[in-house]
């Protein structure tokens, strides 16, 4: 077995390429070009993979995000978080390379964009059709009008359309999922209807992961933006949108401490590692993980029932144990898997992985660093 002497992130590329082939071919069925979030894996490696399934427009989080993979040949990018204008140049300068798609989600942001981005740029208007996150109100005519009339006195840049993200699907129940994306993209398709008249190339851009795996209809949208479905996790799985068996990353950890008559160990895996985000169990307790036993070659087993990580602290995870027989073949020394809550915050906090059968893979977190 790979030695492994620190909190390690694995990826199942099998099942990694099995994620985004069901992704891309349900994007094929519905005639929609899909534009992955490549916020979820961070990776050139993991992008070239995608790149074999025909992908050929992504969407990132930053202008250095998005210079990381143009470094790899990408060249339709879309940086779906509302602008930051202190990257103004940094975009001018990337907008001579590849076709930059920029958001804007207040009448402000579209006049700070119009005054300090001097490249060829396209720019959409953020929508909220119910997350409450960031974005315009649909029903906001005059804001919209408003950010459009500052977006156009700007002759380089292009008014390209509306983009949302549908977050609230994270708060639904899988039988609420169809209605509430008919709802949500509806928004987007209805602005588009009604400024494509004055702007004929603009389109409507959608996407998240529960809503792209388990809804049907996307009529009138343009592009798929989901990102999470390439690894998937544990807030996905206990939403019902993918199977544990599904999730293609698992954080494998040392473990440091057993105390079987506690029902407890203690693993070299914590907040740093995994984040702190957690999901609820079917008991209505919180979850930091789901623990699995690790396999030869670093795969792992599908999660152990009655263990659990119950908490993390900075590097320190805390697994609990329905009773103590579980624990009895554990030991300081032994590697355990855990699938994490939230696999974008854990790929984002390791900044590198070790892909089966090939070894380690770098990440643009981890680039960051150096
Ligand atoms: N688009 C935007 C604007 C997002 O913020 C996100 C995720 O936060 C995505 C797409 C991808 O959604 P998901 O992580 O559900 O796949």
């Amino acid at each position: 077995m790979h030695s492994i002497f620190k909190p390690t992130l694995v990826i199942d590329k099998t099942k990694c390429l099995n994620n985004i082939g069901i992704m891309v071919g349900k994007a094929k069925g519905l005639g929609i070009p899909l534009r992955p979030h490549f916020k979820t894996h961070q990776s050139l490696e993991v992008g070239q993979w995608f790149r074999a399934y025909g992908i050929d427009r992504i969407a990132v989080s930053s202008v250095p995000m998005a210079n990381y993979f143009a470094t790899d040949g990408w060249d339709d990018i879309t940086i779906a978080l509302p602008f930051v204008p202190q990257q103004s140049s940094a975009a001018d300068e990337l907008a001579k390379r590849v076709n930059l798609t920029i958001l804007a989600s207040t009448v402000n942001a579209a006049y700070e964009i119009s005054q300090r981005i001097s490249g060829n740029i396209n720019v959409m208007l953020e929508i909220d059709t119910g997350h409450g996150r960031s974005g315009f109100n649909p029903l906001d005519s005059n804001g919209i009008e408003a950010a459009i009339h500052h977006i156009v006195t700007n002759e380089n840049i292009t008014f390209t359309g509306f983009l949302t993200h549908a977050g609230h699907s994270y708060r639904a129940h899988p039988i609420e999922i169809e209605e509430l994306n008919l709802r949500a993209f509806a928004f987007v398709v209805d602005l588009k209807r009604r400024w494509i008249e004055r702007f004929p190339s603009i389109s409507a851009s959608y996407g998240d992961t529960p809503t792209s795996v388990l809804a049907n209809s996307f009529e009138g949208i343009d592009e798929l933006r989901p990102g999470n479905f390439v690894f998937f996790d544990m807030q996905q799985a206990s939403r019902g949108v993918c199977n544990t068996s599904s999730i293609a990353v698992a954080l494998v950890c040392p473990v440091i401490a057993v105390s079987a008559d506690e029902c407890k160990a203690v693993i070299w895996g914590g907040a740093v590692h995994l984040s702190k985000d957690s999901f609820l169990q079917p008991d209505g307790k919180i979850s930091f993980g789901a623990v699995c036993n690790v396999i030869s070659d670093l795969s792992w087993s599908s999660p152990i029932d009655g263990l659990y990580l119950e908490s993390v602290s900075q590097e320190h995870g805390v697994i609990r144990a329905k009773n103590s027989q579980l624990l009895r073949n554990l030991k300081e020394g032994d590697l355990v898997a855990i699938l994490p809550a939230h696999s974008c915050l854990t790929a984002d906090t390791m900044g590198e992985y070790f892909v089966i059968g090939q070894g380690i893979v770098e990440s643009f977190r981890k680039r960051m660093l150096y």
